[in-house]
């Protein structure tokens, strides 16, 4: 996969890009992304990519011409398809399943806003689809695109050591993920639960389930209430995880 993100402020990027499983996985050649100052496509002398807004009102808005030159440059039309995506908190809400959808994609286009906005027309010309990480405002796109890609590049095929990690997860069932322990087995008075060092990997299975059932339902009572349609709809045949457990899959 190559990942592109047009930025003003491409020096953010590194820390997050250079470090655990985002470096390995671009070591590896899993992934390639590149961050480009959005500068770098100004045509003045003062390479400025911002002026004042039509109609007055605070703050500064990102002009068309940069953004135009710089996502035709990095987008030639014989390349494989490209997703375009501006993140803006205006944007289709950002979940698991749009991670997942990502992932299958050859080809990302990142492009993050700043200040108050964006000039329309970058909207109405370059076929993006919009993205936003939650119903509140950043001052811009950058830790939304981060927050992209980390997501995105550990679904990508062998970046992360067990892929049974992935599976494990939140929401990848349509529910929350279980409960965790390691060693010490007691530590301050608490105790692992038993069954979990039981070794019986049906059980261990099972309560796995009934936790993460449990956990949805409480904490999220909307995704809970989805994730109960959809195993209605797949019965009266037992369902792809239950039978797991009864099959002995500790997963
Ligand atoms: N005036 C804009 C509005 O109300 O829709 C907000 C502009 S915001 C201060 C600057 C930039 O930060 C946006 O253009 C966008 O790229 C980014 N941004 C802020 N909040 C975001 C969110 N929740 N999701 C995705 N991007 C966001």
């Amino acid at each position: 996969m190559r990942i592109d993100v047009l930025t003003l402020f491409p020096e953010m990027f590194g820390a997050v890009l250079g470090q655990s499983i985002l470096r390995r996985a671009q070591r590896a050649e899993k992934v390639s992304i590149e961050v480009h100052d959005l500068r770098d496509y100004s045509t003045d002398r003062h390479r400025s990519v911002d002026d004042r807004p039509y109609g007055g009102g605070p703050g500064m808005v990102l002009s068309a011409e940069p953004v135009y030159r710089a996502v035709e440059s990095l987008t030639s039309p014989v390349d494989r398809p490209v997703r375009r995506i501006l993140l803006s908190p205006q944007g289709r809400p950002y979940d698991q399943a749009c991670a997942r959808d990502l992932s299958r994609s050859d080809h990302l286009l990142l492009l993050c806003g700043h200040y108050e906005g964006f000039d329309e027309r970058i909207r109405e010309g370059l076929d993006f689809e919009e993205i936003s990480v939650g119903d509140y405002v950043l001052t811009g796109g950058e830790l939304p695109s981060m927050i992209l890609i980390d997501s995105v590049v550990r679904l990508l095929p062998g970046v992360l050591g067990d892929p049974e990690s992935a599976i494990e997860d939140s929401f990848s069932h349509g529910l929350l993920d279980h409960p965790h322990y390691t060693r010490p087995p007691r530590f301050r008075g608490m105790e692992v639960p038993e069954v979990l060092r039981s070794g019986d990997h049906g059980a261990i299975c099972r309560w796995r389930e009934q936790q993460r059932e449990e956990r949805t339902r409480s904490r999220r009572p909307r995704l809970w209430e989805r994730y109960q349609k959809e195993q209605e709809t797949m019965r009266p045949s037992i369902g792809g995880r239950e039978k797991e457990c009864r099959d002995g899959n500790s997963g």
